[in-house]
């Protein structure tokens, strides 16, 4: 559907372009109104059916900026300018009316980390649909794993929406390599569910992860 307005919004705005005409127009106002109407319907509807289906006492939701790579510039613009706003009012009115607790999680590396064992690399979504882990080999949907980060993030300490991407990365990154740490002290031990698996892999992973890169060898564990 929003490919369907982005195609009418773009061939509008080219002819108008064309013309020497500026973008707005009636038309393309009435048709940016369409689209807004068709965004605050369908994210009531998807929160309105999370809310009868689990009733909630705490809602989880990623600060999202509703991008997507699969439309125009011009339609990201829009979407991030509505989607935004229409997402904020309805998560305020749950918890003014059913006094839902709204917590914002900070999205960043959410979909790269693997939700099981904490190892995050680039190459743990191939294909995008699947979450992968190249450490313990969990697959998994990556929206459910993505999905299961933020429920960690959004009670752990240390982590919150304010942080750059650079210290978020420098949390999971170091999360990960104290647990190996751990593992390689206590070789029967399992610490948080660290496969022996990931033990054998990870000095391999590791050396070739730009991530884990200036990270010194005592804290991997291979000393
Ligand atoms: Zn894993």
């Amino acid at each position: 559907m929003l490919k369907k307005y982005d195609l009418l919004i773009i061939e509008l705005a080219a002819n108008r372009q064309q013309q020497w005409f500026r973008v707005r127009s009636r038309k393309y106002d009435r048709l940016v109104g369409n689209l807004r109407e068709y965004l605050k319907n369908e994210i009531n509807r998807v929160v309105n059916r999370i809310i009868t289906i689990y009733s909630p006492a705490e809602f989880v939701v990623e600060r999202l900026n509703f991008q997507n790579p699969n439309l125009s510039r011009r339609m990201n613009r829009l979407l991030s300018r509505f989607g935004k706003g229409i997402l904020k009012k309805k998560l305020s009115s749950l918890s003014e009316m059913y006094r839902i607790k709204i917590t914002e999680t900070n999205p960043v590396y959410s979909s790269q980390e693997c939700s099981v064992c904490g190892y995050v690399d680039k190459n743990n979504r191939k294909p995008q649909a699947v979450f992968r882990c190249k450490c313990c080999d969990k697959t998994i949907h990556a929206d459910v794993n993505a999905a299961r980060n933020h429920a960690a993030r959004s009670s752990g300490v240390g982590m919150n929406i304010y942080l750059t991407k650079q210290l978020v990365l420098g949390i999971v990154v170091q999360r990960f390599l104290h647990k190996l740490a751990l593992l390689g002290k206590h070789a029967d031990s399992d610490p948080e569910r660290l496969s022996k698996r990931c033990d054998s892999l990870a000095e391999g992973l590791l050396s070739d992860n730009p991530y884990f890169r200036g990270y010194p060898a005592q804290l991997k564990g291979f000393s």
